[in-house]
């Protein structure tokens, strides 16, 4: 696998990545990328004290140069992909425009119609289905580089690979939104900021801002025997990311697992459902210094976007939505980098 040779073949010069990234700001992770996707935190002035970190990372990519973190090959500093990987992972992206804004399949959506079109409320192979979450944005379909991608992010030797494919998430997310509040304008229906606009449920299009992004939870042993990667880094990038868009958005480890499960890719789609069927819970320790119990429920009324790295048949992204609203949460918005 091109990613996986990709680990073993950099060594020390990851080793020194990692080190490096661990002393970065956040404003200095979201340099790197993709120049279409530069956000306002990439152009945001450098405070003095980033000088030597700065001057370090120059250093560092003077001595070692900037590779694609698909395929190893030397790319300009600040780029995450290479020409050939970009033109692969473009016309993903070009595809998934035409998704469904429900379930996020390739090809089936009402997205693409014009900005003063209504976006129907899904797709012919969604319609009759119920999901626990609202809404679904899918960044690439799940094939050949990115099943690739998606697998070697896993793990915590990819680290770098994951937080290029959460910031490459992020600002599809952002795009998404984007599109969707010039529809509201276009119809009048953008009465106020979405940034301060109360979530409203079961309301597909509303597209206020959310109130806490999180990521589908592994259970602490898979963590364990892969590493610190996966969805909780993906998650930290979209947050990183979208950062000054929705600066009240609270990034946290909503979930936890409450079980091992199996792997959901070796099940069909029945025994998919019953493999995640309460293997998840919210976790609101963090929460309560926020709430100091005024609510209900922690979650009353909150719209939460859920981060995971693929998405197949929605069972577990779903399972998880299901246990958010059973907190309260009125919205959840699934994010995933590949929608097989
Ligand atoms: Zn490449
Ligand atoms: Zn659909």
């Amino acid at each position: 696998m091109i990613v996986q040779r990709e680990a073993e073949t950099k060594g020390s010069r990851q080793k020194i990545s990692f080190f490096m990234a661990a002393m970065q700001t956040d404003t200095s992770i979201s340099r790197r990328g993709d120049p279409e996707i530069q956000t306002e935190s990439s152009i945001t002035p450098r405070k003095p004290r980033d000088f030597g970190r700065l001057l370090g990372q120059q250093v560092l990519e003077l001595l070692l140069p900037s590779t694609c973190r698909m395929c190893d090959q030397c790319v300009p500093a600040g780029q995450d992909f290479c020409v050939e990987c970009l033109q692969q992972l473009q016309s993903s992206e070009h595809l998934m425009q035409f998704a469904c804004i429900r379930c996020g399949r390739p090809g089936a959506g009402p997205i693409a119609t014009a900005a003063h079109e209504e976006p129907a409320v899904g797709c012919p192979s969604c319609r009759r289905q119920r999901y626990p979450f609202d809404r679904c944005i899918a960044l690439w379909s799940y094939d050949s580089l990115v099943r690739n991608a998606v697998v070697a992010s896993k793990y915590g030797n990819q680290i770098a690979l994951a937080d290029a494919l959460g910031r490459r998430l992020g600002a599809r997310i952002g795009q998404v939104w984007s599109r969707q509040q010039t529809r509201e304008l276009a119809n009048g229906t953008h009465a106020e900021s979405n940034a301060t606009r109360p979530a409203t449920a079961g309301d597909i299009q509303d597209w206020s801002a959310p109130d806490f992004i999180t990521s589908v939870p592994s259970h602490l042993w898979r963590r364990v025997q892969r590493g610190a990667g996966g969805s909780r880094v993906l998650a930290k990038s979209v947050a990183r990311f979208l950062r000054s868009r929705w600066p009240s958005a609270v990034h946290t480890n909503l979930m936890s697992a409450t079980r091992q499960i199996k792997k959901q890719a070796w099940l069909g789609e029945k025994d998919r459902i019953s493999n995640v069927q309460g293997a998840f819970r919210v976790s609101t320790g963090g929460l309560r210094s926020g709430f100091r119990g005024r609510q209900r429920r922690p979650l009353d009324g909150k719209h939460v976007l859920l981060i995971d790295d693929v998405m197949t048949t929605g069972a577990t992204a779903g399972e998880n939505a299901r246990v958010l609203k059973q907190a309260g949460a009125c919205r959840v918005t699934v994010a995933v980098v590949a929608r097989a």
